[in-house]
């Protein structure tokens, strides 16, 4: 049997504050008596009444069944599970104080397994609502609620905020809000404390904020007080890459490139998050970023979340940066010992100037010589905690994060709020946005059609398998199974396959097969979510759609689009679509911007999710919600920065009380 204690820490308590601050989730009201006669169906209500009968039935189950009455009406309380003890607490003549729904039943009004309480005529009601709190099995309302009880009085709660700036701030003393939310009086407006709207949650959300602030800005400012390598912009290798390309940059890119060559010459690490849409060409601004440390005579290193987009990073940078005389080496862990050997070597002896690859490039003891620049793409799915572990390890160079993952406003003014931030706002001239398709798989047929006539006019497709999370193996079966299944419905097509578990080798030569046109419909596992890049392949289809995330099914369709064809994603999906499945669809189908998708990814998900905290165990807010509560978070930023710049005593006195309660967010 697990004791209280244990239970609690289940609840993740572990301190009064935890206590105090573990909030109802709803509250009944036992303030005042109903008359049984005017109970109406399907509201809660507390009722007194006198036991005139009560008796064990055995069938059709064995029931404790009460008739109480009051003074003009009849209850009927059936008890299905009961000890032989309550038999007796209900002699006749015995008042009942009950709280539950009254419903008809066959005898005639009654209620199921209420809460009651044996009282004196004329016993005091409570004066305030009672709370129910969130809780775990085994673990009643009752002992919690004498614990927070007791928690409330022994504790102080003073106030983090000096009364005038509270007063400034239009918010409520700490304590009284504290205790309000566990003992609201009965005359409270219900839905702003259902709706968490009440001054009192208001003033709980915005300490919460202001303690996630606090930890933000600070890390932020402890990050501009540490030093890094200064890696000025010297025009030499970063003009001869923009010479050699076949196209200008984009406005957005020339922007974006000179906030990062800023940030590289000072002596200060970096920490830019480069954001932008799929093919908006971040590589690029990525390039001209290890440029310029590789100029300066530091190494950078780039790191993809798997094997087949580092490689395709590799490929793409070794194009462009070898013909400048760059060393680009590749490092993944599916090397062969020897290669593998071979490449680290080189990079401790700084013989490689740029290194590129999966994270195996930050473990193992990978050490370089002189690292500058630290870029890692695909930033959000590395999760928030891994983007903190990265930037504490082997000294401090810059670092650059990429992601097509835009982040919402709300979000990056919290739990990004310790990065610089750039976007890419505009893609490259002569795209033609993807048209997007959702055609059930009934209808199979005009989807094979359609890849035959679009493959005779000479353009080349995919066919992505479906996502199956509970298995690679079978994931693995069933994209072999595609494959054949194609081979036998085209067979005038060359067919391809390409999957996670191929060795690298043999990704790459499919991948070169697929851009030189030797390869017209490649059949894919999600693998090719990110970083493919070739433009002739204007149709995709992706099976199973409705299995897949928001984020992923943008990243996906991106990978159509990249030249100036129109193209076109079929999403195939299965019936009978769930709920959930059913908005996705209609959001990804509706929408092209991957801000709206991702803003629409976070209502659907919540942030937790939303972030890829849930896997990497960062603690998320718990009292504010960043949709709703968007006015607070700036209150909460603006006031941090504030109290940090006058140093005020408010800071470690808030920090300190937050930083004891569970899931607070901190660290860097
Ligand atoms: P993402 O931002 O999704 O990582 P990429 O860096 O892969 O996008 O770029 C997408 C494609 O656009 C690549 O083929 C890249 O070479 C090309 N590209 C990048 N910048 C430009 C530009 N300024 N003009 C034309 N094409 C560009
Ligand atoms: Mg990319």
């Amino acid at each position: 049997m697990a004791s209280v204690k244990e239970r609690l820490e289940k609840l993740g308590i572990r301190s009064n504050l935890d206590l105090v601050l573990h909030l109802p989730a709803r509250y009944e009201d036992e303030t005042k008596l109903t008359r049984l006669g005017e109970a109406r169906a399907g509201v809660p209500v507390l009722v007194e009444a006198e036991v005139v009968d009560s008796d064990v039935k055995y069938r059709p189950r064995r029931t404790l069944v009460v008739k109480l009455r009051d003074e003009d009406s009849e209850l009927w309380v059936r008890f299905l599970n009961f000890y032989p003890s309550q038999v007796k607490q209900f002699a006749p003549g015995k008042r009942v104080r009950l709280f539950g729904e009254v419903r008809p039943g066959f005898f005639g009004d009654e209620m199921v397994h209420p809460r009651y309480k044996i009282v004196q005529k004329g016993a005091p009601l409570p004066k305030s609502l009672t709370p129910v709190y969130p809780t775990t099995a085994g673990l009643s309302q009752s002992t919690l609620r004498e614990l927070i009880e007791k928690a409330l009085d022994s504790l102080v709660l003073d106030d983090t905020l000096d009364d005038e700036l509270r007063e400034r701030l239009k918010l409520r003393p700490f304590r009284e809000s504290v205790h309000f939310l566990h003992r609201p009086p009965p005359k409270v407006d219900a839905r702003s404390l259902e709706e968490r709207t009440h001054p009192a949650w208001r003033r709980l959300k915005f300490d919460e904020l202001l303690a996630q602030q606090f930890a933000m800005r600070l890390a932020y400012r402890e990050r501009r007080a540490k030093s890094a390598p200064q890696l000025p912009d010297q025009h030499t290798l970063t003009n001869a890459l923009v010479k050699s390309l076949p196209f200008p940059l984009t406005r957005a890119q020339r922007n974006a490139h000179s906030v990062i060559a800023k940030d590289l010459a000072q002596p200060h690490p970096m920490r830019r998050l480069l954001q932008g849409d799929v093919g908006s060409g971040k590589t690029l601004v990525a390039a001209l970023a290890a440029l310029q440390a590789v100029e300066n005579g530091w190494q950078a290193a780039l790191m993809a979340p798997t094997e087949i987009l580092a490689e395709q990073h590799y490929l793409k940078l070794t194009h462009w940066l070898e013909p400048l005389g760059v060393k680009v080496a590749w490092v993944a862990g599916s090397l062969k010992a020897r290669a593998k050997k071979t490449a680290l070597e080189s990079i401790e002896q700084g013989a490689t100037q740029f290194a590129i690859g999966t994270h195996a490039l930050f473990q193992e003891g990978v050490a370089f010589a002189k690292l500058g620049l630290a870029i890692v793409d695909e930033q959000h799915r590395f999760g928030v905690a891994q983007r903190l572990a990265l930037s504490s390890k082997g000294g401090e160079p810059h670092q650059l994060m990429m992601s097509a993952t835009p982040i919402p406003r709300t979000l990056s003014m919290s739990y990004y709020a310790d990065l610089d931030v750039t976007v890419i706002d505009e893609l490259p001239p002569g795209r033609t946005p993807v048209v997007t398709k959702l055609v059930a798989e009934e209808r199979r047929d005009e989807v094979i059609k359609r890849i035959r006539d679009s493959c005779e006019d000479g353009a080349q497709a995919y066919w992505v398998c479906p996502l199956i999370e509970e298995s690679e193996t079978l994931q693995l079966k069933t994209a072999i199974e595609t494959f054949e299944m194609m081979k036998g419905t085209f067979p005038e097509l060359s067919v391809g396959l390409v999957h996670g578990r191929m060795k690298p080798d043999e990704k790459a030569q499919v991948m070169a097969d697929f851009k030189a046109k030797r390869i017209q419909l490649l059949v894919a596992t999600t693998v090719i979510e990110v970083g493919v890049d070739v433009p002739n392949a204007t149709l995709m289809v992706i099976e199973h759609a409705e299995r897949m995330g928001l984020a992923q099914l943008h990243q996906l369709r991106g990978r159509v689009g990249r030249g100036t064809q129109e193209s076109h994603a079929i999403l195939l999906y299965y019936q009978p679509l769930s709920e959930a499945a059913r908005t996705r669809l209609k959001v990804i189908y509706e929408n092209n911007d991957g801000f709206e998708i991702a803003r629409q990814d976070l209502l659907l998900r919540g942030p937790g999710e939303y972030l890829g905290a849930r896997q990497s165990g960062a603690p998320l807010l718990r009292f504010a919600d960043l949709e709703k509560d968007v006015d607070l978070i700036e209150l909460a930023r603006g006031t941090a920065e504030e109290l940090i710049d006058a140093k005020s005593h408010t800071v470690m006195k808030h920090v300190d009380r937050w930083l004891g309660t569970r899931k607070f967010y901190l660290k860097a």
